[in-house]
């Protein structure tokens, strides 16, 4: 098959993997940079063009959209949908993902345990969004932010308050969330492929740090899932609509809870910590699945 993964950056860790894997099953792979793709959307023979020229038409694509090019990332994606290439992860889900609210009202909407959430714009009742989360201690995070930027746990309602008013002065969405103590600054990423957990991975902050990410010096250490934490990931993934996706839980009092469902989940840090050849379950995934127009939405979302 021909399969292009879109991708900024080919030196990249996760799309160097999936270019190995995937010509080491005999596919012929390539990187295509989805930010210099350009096309002309009134043509009623829908196609992409690269560097000059049309791009030929790849069997399948596999797109690592970054957060900062969602917008544009998705339209390409959209018009390869469009063209009948089938798209590992498609358009629509991806952008259903990249929108904290909108993933969240989906997951609670099928009834997937998410730590208490409020979400609000420039609320003039600070003291009522507080109450609606059960009051601090309060994890307040902007919704654009990722990597844990933005992310700030207040211990105190004065602490909170003061949190929320500099949000609201800046005018950004930003969502107040229960502080899941007992998570113990730990957090379990669950790699969905299909409708399978093919690798999981607990990863936990550096000593005082409440927020896992490794960008942030956190570590990750290999873990055995129960099969509700299990149940939990591949549902929310198929709630997105993704065949591939990062599910974060945290394991609280209540069982686990989804913090986020990523659609371009990265690959270094889960094949790192398990041994386990992820990529190549990616493109095993796409030699079973991929037909020409096997598209849920065909560009339509
Ligand atoms: P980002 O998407 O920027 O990484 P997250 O929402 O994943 O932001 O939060 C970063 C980290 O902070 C998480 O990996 C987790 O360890 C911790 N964290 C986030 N929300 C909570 C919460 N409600 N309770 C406890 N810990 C949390």
């Amino acid at each position: 098959m021909k399969i292009a993964v879109l991708s900024t950056n080919g030196n990249l860790y996760s799309t160097r993997r999936l270019i190995e894997a995937g010509q080491a099953r005999g596919h012929e792979m390539s990187v295509v940079n989805h930010k210099r793709c350009y096309m002309n959307i009134m043509s009623n023979s829908p196609e992409v063009h690269y560097k000059g020229t049309v791009l030929p038409r790849p069997d399948a694509i596999i797109p690592r959209i970054g957060a900062s090019v969602s917008f544009y990332g998705t339209a390409v994606v959209r018009q390869f949908e469009m063209m009948g290439v089938y798209s590992v992860n498609e358009s629509v889900a991806i952008t259903r993902s990249r929108d904290k609210l909108r993933a969240s009202q989906l997951l609670a909407r099928k009834g997937i345990g998410l730590p208490v959430t409020g979400f609000a714009n420039s609320p003039d009742d600070t003291d009522d969004l507080l109450a609606t989360v059960g009051g601090a201690p309060v994890v307040i995070k902007l919704l654009e932010g990722t990597q844990g930027v933005g992310v700030v746990l207040a211990e105190t309602r004065k602490a909170a308050e003061s949190v929320i008013e500099a949000f609201r002065g800046l005018g950004a969405n930003f969502m107040v969330q229960e502080f899941v103590k007992e998570a113990d600054g730990a957090d379990i990423r669950c790699f969905v492929v299909g409708d399978k957990v093919v690798a999981s991975m607990m990863r936990k902050g550096k000593e005082g740090e409440f927020r896992s990410n490794l960008h942030r010096g956190g570590t990750a250490t290999l873990i055995k899932i129960t099969p509700e934490e299990r149940a939990t990931a591949v549902r929310s993934a198929a709630v997105m609509g993704l065949n591939v996706a990062g599910v974060d839980l945290l394991r609280s009092k209540r069982g686990p809870v989804v913090m986020e469902v990523n659609s371009s989940p990265g690959l270094e840090g889960i094949e790192n910590a398990t041994g386990k050849d992820v990529a190549g379950l990616i493109i095993e995934f796409i030699e079973k699945n991929a037909r020409t127009g096997r598209t849920r939405t065909r560009g339509k979302g």
